[in-house]
């Protein structure tokens, strides 16, 4: 099955299993895991933070984020179609007591700081206060331009927010822009990043910031749940992968450019974008869409099929994968 639903379907390679068996392991929650401590030495590292805190999910990741700025009764302004905002259940405001402040995208994934400035509330009792500018990076695969990091960062201290980055594919915005991960991640006060998705590791994401607000973090990831004891295991892949797995995204970007080139050319598909490792396609053809996703599904192809289609690379998918992908389509409509 060539699987372009997601770039979370990744698996680990025999490699990272490897080191997955044999890593060094403690009870974390005594902080006793030695590959647990390296993890989040090295995230820390590589985003030019002081701390970093290994959390199971990117969802769990970005919720300790928004409880670690925000307390009862603040808000954060997001956008309407950021991952913090829609696709995490609601959690800052079932758990938290956080009030989203839910603003559209502009077409390049930023968030308007003239909007943004419209939209912070007057320090008056008939307002929640607003703590936190929550952006993303890639958004939908598009890499946010560095200017408008700076100028974020900018606002932000003009305005006296905090900053926070869902960075679950920030690597594939570094590698789009040939710059060190921290160029885009040292800007922010706190980041997440997930190593489940274009990097390959089954499980696990790190929160990055100052210590004292990992600190914070860390209460709440008690709090939450999401205390783990031998975690090295699962810890170890994600060491692994921060490795290894980096550079490797190109390959990844260099796909998904070769496959909407080609599927440019056929009639009855529309590609709308592809900056690093996701093709969007409109369909136009006779079948509807969902149709059109269970014929490629019975010849081996699988994607979702909304409103519009979006195609996920991943190290799982080479570039033979997608010579098939276009001649299967070709052959379909
Ligand atoms: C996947 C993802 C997350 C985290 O999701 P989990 O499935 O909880 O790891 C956060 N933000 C974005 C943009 C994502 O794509």
């Amino acid at each position: 099955m060539i699987d372009l639903r997601s770039d979370t379907v990744t698996k680990p390679c025999a490699q990272m299993r490897q080191v997955m068996a044999a890593a060094e392991v403690g009870d974390d929650v005594f902080g006793d895991d030695p590959t647990v401590n390296a993890l989040q030495q090295k995230a820390a590292e590589l985003t030019g933070h002081e701390a970093a805190l290994f959390a199971p999910s990117g969802t769990q990741s970005n919720l300790l984020a928004l409880l670690a700025h925000c307390q009862r009764g603040d808000e954060y302004i997001v956008g309407q179609d950021a991952h913090t905002y829609k696709y995490e259940g609601g959690g800052a405001a079932v758990l938290g007591s956080i009030q989203p402040q839910p603003i559209e995208f502009e077409k390049d994934g930023s968030l308007s700081l003239e909007l943004v400035k419209r939209k912070i509330k007057p320090n008056d009792h008939h307002y929640a206060r607003t703590r936190l500018l929550s952006i993303e990076n890639t958004v939908s695969g598009k890499p946010l331009p560095m200017a408008y990091l700076s100028d974020a960062r900018k606002f932000c201290d003009e305005h006296g927010l905090g900053l926070h980055l869902d960075g679950a594919r920030v690597f594939n915005a570094a590698v789009y822009h040939q710059v060190a991960v921290k160029d885009i991640t040292s800007k922010m006060d706190s980041v997440s990043i997930c190593l489940s998705k274009g990097l390959g590791t089954p499980l696990g994401s790190v929160l990055c910031g100052s210590k004292e607000f990992i600190h914070e973090a860390h209460k709440w990831r008690k709090m939450l749940g999401g205390g783990m004891r031998q975690a090295g295991i699962v810890a170890a892949a994600g060491l692994y992968a921060l490795e290894n797995n980096i550079s490797r995204l190109v390959e990844d970007h260099e796909n998904a450019a070769w496959l909407a080139n080609e599927l440019a050319s056929i009639e009855g598909l529309k590609v709308i974008n592809q900056f690093t490792n996701m093709v969007f396609v409109e369909y136009l053809g006779e079948l509807t869409a969902a149709d059109f996703a269970n014929r490629l599904f019975e010849q081996g192809i699988n994607i979702c099929a909304g409103e519009q289609i979006r195609l996920v690379l991943h190290k799982d998918i080479s570039r033979q994968d997608c010579q098939t992908v276009v001649d299967t389509i070709k052959r379909i409509l």
